[in-house]
């Protein structure tokens, strides 16, 4: 199976992170590789998802017991035929992995690297048909690291008499180390090496509120013309509507969905490769596999799924290094139909509530009040300076220090039990006694009223950004009632600041809708 359906179906992501699709290819591929990502950085993934794109077995090494339980109970609950060999096993649970190997019915096994020691190891995995070693955490192989593990010298040996290729992942990327870890692993044969931070420093990164959508998006292509672009659209029917009005005025474009014929896809796709200048209007369908160096400009005519989506959708554009523009436009409508699709999907609670803080992460980025480019980075994981390649570094927003405002707003949620949506909170912080509030006793909390000096179009826009700092969470376990985070304890006790922008909230254009 390729790549893109089991990313969604068996982990339940839309995109891939920084890295990742690079690194799965080439995994999938057979060659070795040694990839160094961040912490946090969604390193499993990179083994996982090519196990289950070939058939047969992959061990995996790691040196961590919980972690190895933890995925061997993700995987599982996937659906996925994993185990793990570790010292933690009962006699009962090694029986079941050893039957399960002989069978060949497993497709990950997780394995401590104390088991090469035992001299029945290796013959085992010889005759349940291992097709390939990924390594966790393959700095440990290193003796000049402080994490040295003898035992993974022995993960050398393995791929010597397995024969099979091997992919080691780590997050430290010093020189010393990673000479080590070819050396010791890879037995003089060069790997693959996979060394690439999260930045695409030549793409301009910008969000809009929408405000004459159509206009903006025709507006920002048409300062572009002659240049290849691609403008991402919600709905297959916008596709369509879009593309006609770009054509309209001039500019040369096609629509792009999956309710398409192949073959009409396919004469998209190659249109697009050869010519210049073409705009193709698509849905996310619109991407894998589009192999073009010079597209100049990528827009989103609706707010993407995640930052995961954004960030691989952008990341289209500009491969060749040279400069690429993007846009981003997000309303009201777009968080409510995301939040809808996440609320009536058929994912458990645990991914509903991951799924929506995603969803907050980009919107926090949308209204980001100091460079995108650092908020990006940050949320995958890595620290950057302020970029000069983003709209906030181009022309600061006048912000202010909100602190108050949102210790009022998580007081309120949390002497309300943490199980109302935006509009009641807001009518406690007014001081608007309905009957709801009366009926619940709201009227009677110290913070009622705390906040009639600011309108109700305000409040919304604080709790917005709020949300997009991820300091309120919508809790799907309380029907999306906002719940407060780990981060707004510290702004609870006055330990951290709140800064927020002014912009988007004295116009209090409704531009996001929280849930109410
Ligand atoms: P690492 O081992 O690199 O520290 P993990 O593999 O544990 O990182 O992944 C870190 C987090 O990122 C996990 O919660 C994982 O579910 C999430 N993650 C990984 N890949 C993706 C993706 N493509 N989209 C969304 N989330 C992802
Ligand atoms: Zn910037």
């Amino acid at each position: 199976m390729s790549a893109a359906p089991l990313l969604r179906q068996v982990f339940g992501f839309d995109g891939f992170r920084p890295g990742q699709e690079e690194i799965v290819t080439a995994v999938a591929e057979g060659q070795n590789v040694l990839a160094i990502m961040p912490t946090g950085g969604g390193k499993s993934l990179c083994y996982q998802l090519p196990a289950l794109m070939r058939d047969g077995l992959t061990v995996v090494i790691s040196p961590l017991i919980a972690l190895m339980r933890d995925q061997v109970r993700a995987l599982t609950e996937a659906g996925v035929a994993a185990a793990a060999l570790t010292s933690g096993n009962t006699e009962d649970e090694n029986a079941e992995v050893w039957r399960a190997l002989s069978a060949r019915e497993l497709r990950l096994l997780y394995m401590a690297p104390e088991r090469l020691a035992s001299g029945a190891t290796i013959p085992m995995l010889r005759r349940a048909g291992v097709q390939a070693i990924a390594v966790d955490e393959a700095h440990c192989v290193s003796q000049w690291g402080h994490d040295f593990r003898p035992d993974y010298l022995r993960v050398g040996e393995l791929r010597a008499a397995l024969g099979v290729p091997l992919a080691a992942f780590t997050a430290t990327a010093d020189a010393e180390t990673r000479d080590e870890i070819v050396a010791r692993l890879f037995g003089g044969d060069q790997p693959r090496v996979f060394l690439r931070g999260f930045d695409r420093p030549n793409i301009h990164l910008a969000f809009q509120p929408k405000d004459g959508p159509r206009a903006q998006i025709l507006n920002f292509a048409q300062a572009r013309r002659g240049q290849s672009g691609i403008v991402y659209c919600g709905t297959r029917a916008k596709t369509e509507t879009l593309a006609g009005a770009l054509n309209d005025s001039g500019l040369p474009s096609v629509a792009y969905h999956g309710g398409m014929e192949a073959e009409a896809r396919r004469a998209v796709e190659t249109r697009f490769q050869r010519e210049d200048g073409l705009i193709v209007t698509a849905t996310v369908a619109f991407g894998m596999g589009i192999d073009k160096p010079d597209i100049r400009w990528v827009a989103h005519a609706d707010l993407p799924k995640s930052i995961e989506a954004y960030y691989q959708e952008i990341g289209r554009g500009g491969r060749d290094g040279a400069p690429a523009e993007t846009l981003t436009l997000y309303g009201s409508d777009d968080v409510r139909l995301r939040r809808g699709q996440i609320d009536e999907g058929l994912a458990p609670p645990e991914r509903k509530s991951a799924d929506h803080a995603r969803l907050n992460a980009l919107l926090g980025l949308a209204e980001a009040a100091t460079c995108r480019r650092v908020a990006l980075l940050g949320y995958f994981g890595e620290t950057a300076a302020p970029c000069g390649n983003c709209d906030i570094c181009d022309n600061p927003p006048e912000t202010f220090d909100g602190t108050e405002a949102a210790q009022k707003v998580l007081s309120a949620v949390l002497r309300t039990g943490q199980s109302y949506g935006a509009g009641h909170i807001i009518d406690v912080l007014t001081g608007n006694s309905t009957d709801r509030i009366r009926q619940r006793g709201h009227d009677q909390l110290p913070t009622f009223g705390v906040g009639r000096d600011i309108p109700k179009g305000q409040w919304q826009a604080i709790i917005r950004q709020m949300l997009g700092r991820d300091l309120l969470r919508p809790d799907p376990e309380r029907h999306g009632g906002l719940a407060i985070t780990a981060a707004a304890h510290a702004v609870l006790r006055g330990e951290e600041r709140v800064t927020l922008r002014r912009d988007l909230i004295s116009k209090a254009r409704p531009a996001v809708v929280v849930r109410t």
